[in-house]
């Protein structure tokens, strides 16, 4: 019940806000894996998924002893997910992405592809709950490797760009957006 609460507030937010509720090319297609592009964030899956997923891991880590019932600590999870998804869409955040990172075309995520962040990072938690503590390490990890590797950003990469953004990195991330 809770998290369905907390996915209804956070739709309802983002588009009284002026979020989009879905990519505006209007296609219909479920996902999109063209990271330099605007359908980034705007479809239900994309790249970035994968990192929603990891959020998911760690919100496991860190809320796991907290002496709560299991269904409190997985809404709490979903609740600061859904408060860093609007935090993400809020102005400011979005002009920092746009300035001083790669996301040259971002003016936020859609309604769509905010809950569906929000239900991968609910699936890493769930993951988290069920796997030993090394394999979530490992799945950690082995998520980072690909994204760096396939589209060259990943969430450690995308929090060291927000937080401190290093022109050499953003160089090496924008060569690969031609082509
Ligand atoms: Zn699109």
């Amino acid at each position: 019940m809770a998290a369905v609460a907390i996915l209804v507030v956070t739709a309802a937010w983002l588009r009284f806000q002026g979020q989009p509720w879905w990519c505006a090319c209007g296609g219909w297609n479920l996902s999109s894996w063209q990271v330099w592009s605007s359908h980034n964030s705007q479809h239900l899956v994309d790249p970035y998924s994968f990192s929603h997923v990891l959020h998911g891991l760690l919100f496991y880590a860190l809320l796991c002893r907290l002496p709560l019932s299991r269904g409190a600590r997985f809404a709490l999870a979903l609740g600061i997910e859904a408060g860093w998804e609007v935090l993400e869409n809020s102005e400011i955040i979005i002009r920092r992405y746009r300035e001083a990172t790669m996301s040259l075309d971002y003016f936020g995520d859609s309604v769509v592809n905010t809950l569906g962040d929000i239900l991968f990072c609910a699936l890493g938690y769930g993951i988290a709950a069920r796997i030993p503590v090394r394999a979530s390490v490992a799945l950690f990890v082995a998520t980072e490797l690909a994204m760096i590797a396939t589209i060259r950003d990943s969430l450690l990469l995308n929090v060291l760009m927000l937080a401190w953004p290093l022109e050499a990195v953003k160089h090496w991330q924008m060569a690969i957006a031609g082509g």
